[in-house]
């Protein structure tokens, strides 16, 4: 009989799965390591989650967090580190559950060489209030949303890519363009220096002064040691190559009907 399941992770999957399982009468015990919304925290414009209007991902988060508080669902702030058959271990306390799922999306792909100090980070939400000019290294839609939104911020944005191969969107593109995203493609970043109020970027071509440095190269599947047979894995920590927030709510929704009607 399941009567109670953990949900690791309140990004998109999660929530959804999550307020599902509650209006199958399951009670659930939710678990983020950070922030309700996941990695839609850096989003700067969703318009493809149907039928809402086009939207800033915070605004889309704060939609989630509501979403949860309508549903009476509170959010316990740990990080589970192991599933182990019915026990949710987090870094604070061990939990019973009859069933987990498990959402707790991706992590990103680490250059350790070029991570100097806190001021180069791999999700736009790290970047240090004041920057005024930030680099972004990437070339695909993550790197291209951030250096939109930075620029937006009103900060000047300079786009480092190793190739001239842009795997970004067209509308990210060509509104990377229009805003004056400043392109740096075949300039892989060779080495990044920190000054005290600089970070010194170098590439085969020259030298650079920013603020902070956005690392966006891509991203790995993130999961909890897991050593049990009563967990279903749902959004981007599935590892599929195809990540966007409205397949994964409708993972989370799919696997809390598939959990209702194993009871
Ligand atoms: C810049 C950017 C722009 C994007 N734009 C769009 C867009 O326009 N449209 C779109 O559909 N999608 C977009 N996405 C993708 C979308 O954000 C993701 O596909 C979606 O958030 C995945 O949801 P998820 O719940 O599977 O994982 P995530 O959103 O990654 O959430 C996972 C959550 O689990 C938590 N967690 C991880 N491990 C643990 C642990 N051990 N214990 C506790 N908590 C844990 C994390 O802190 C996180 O909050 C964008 C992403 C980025 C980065």
């Amino acid at each position: 009989m399941i009567k109670l399941v953990g949900v690791v992770g309140a990004g998109p999957a999660g929530v959804a799965a999550s307020v599902m399982l509650k209006r199958y009468g399951i009670e659930v015990l939710l678990f983020e390591r950070r922030t309700i919304g996941g990695l839609l925290n850096n989003a700067w414009r969703v318009d493809n989650f149907p039928p809402l209007d086009p939207a800033s991902g915070e605004d889309l988060c704060k939609m989630l967090k509501a979403h949860l508080e309508r549903n009476k669902i509170g959010v316990m702030s740990e990080e589970v580190t192991d599933i182990l058959g019915r026990t949710i271990v987090t870094r604070k306390a061990h939990y019973s559950v009859d069933h987990a799922v498990i959402a707790t999306g991706t992590m990103p792909k680490r250059l350790a060489s070029l991570e100097v100090d806190s001021r180069v980070v791999y999700e736009y939400r790290d970047i240090p209030n004041g920057t005024r000019t930030a680099a972004v290294y990437g070339a695909g839609d993550m790197a291209y949303d951030g250096a939109i939104r930075s620029k937006l911020a009103g900060m000047k944005a300079l786009l480092f890519a190793r190739s001239d191969k842009v795997r970004a969107i067209e509308a990210l593109r060509t509104t990377a363009a229009k805003v004056g995203v400043e392109l740096h493609m075949k300039e892989p970043i060779l080495k990044v220096e920190a000054g005290m109020t600089c970070l010194s970027i170098t590439t085969p071509l020259g030298v650079y002064s920013v603020e902070a440095l956005l690392i966006c190269i891509g991203r790995e599947v993130s999961l909890p040691v897991i050593s049990s047979d009563r967990f279903e894995i749902v959004g981007d920590a599935r590892g599929d190559i195809f990540r966007q927030a409205s397949i994964a709510v409708g993972e989370g929704i799919r696997s809390a009907m598939r959990i209702a009607s194993q009871r």
